[in-house]
This record gives structure tokens, sequence and C-alpha cells, in this order.
């Protein structure tokens, strides 16, 4: 396997406020925001030398990015990694005894398909699998 990093979560209270935070810790523009619905959340886009950095706000106070908040603080929330087959490396994991979060694939931001592996599996970090849609 060789992945690629496609983009590094970050959990937020506001993206009214980290926004321009990391405009000026980065010396970059956001070059998106996106809704995601299947994840309750709105996210905002960073772009650094083909990685991405991935803010993400809450838009529902019992999603999943709200509780990771309400139990760590903002922060550092996964790690997402590009492959070119998400259902042969979910079956793969599987096959190796990882928990994954979701049966199947769903549809995350930037027109990809994702799915979790359960950080209990992985050394307490939230790992995401994504696959842009063909
Ligand atoms: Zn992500």
């Amino acid at each position: 396997m060789d992945y690629k990093v496609d983009h590094i979560g970050i959990a937020v209270n506001h993206l009214k406020t980290s926004i321009p935070l990391y405009e000026r810790l980065l010396g970059a523009s956001c070059y998106k925001t996106e809704q995601v619905p299947s994840e309750a959340v709105d996210t905002a886009f960073f772009l650094q030398n083909g990685a991405k950095i991935e803010l993400l706000e809450s838009l529902d106070p019992n999603g999943p990015i709200a509780k990771f908040i309400a139990k760590k603080g903002e922060g550092l929330h996964h790690i997402a990694f590009e492959v070119p087959d998400i259902f042969a490396e979910m079956e793969r994991l599987k096959k190796e005894g990882f928990a994954l979060l979701n049966e199947a694939p769903k549809m995350g931001a930037d027109n990809k398909l994702v799915c979790f592996v359960h950080p209990k599996d992985a050394g307490g970090v939230l790992i995401e699998l994504c696959q842009t849609k063909k």
C-alpha cells in the first residue's frame, strides 16, 4: 500500500474565527467551504502543497464533531488517506481485524466516498479512507 495523505481534519468550534486564524497561520486563503450532511458539519479547506487541511464545525449539538469537542476540546480530529478502491481497502482492513465505523462508504466532502476506522484500533487516531467518486 502506498497511501497518500489527502487531508488532516481539525475540529473547531466556529469556522468564522478558525478560517481567519488558519489563513494567518498558513499565509494562504481558504479555497472552499462545503456542508457535509452525512457528518452534520460545515467544512473549510486549505491546500498546502498537495495535502489539505479540513476544518470541521458541527451543525448539530449531537453530531460527531460536537461530541468530540465536548470530550476533548478543539483539535486534531482525523487523518485521511486517499485510496484507489475504497471497497477493496475496507475488505482488506476488515480481514485484518479493524473495526470500521460504517459498513458501506458514505458521501463525504469533496465528492469523495469515505469510511472511518475506529480509533481504538489505530492507536487512538481516527483514520479516514477516501476515494474520489468516479
Ligand atoms: Zn475528512
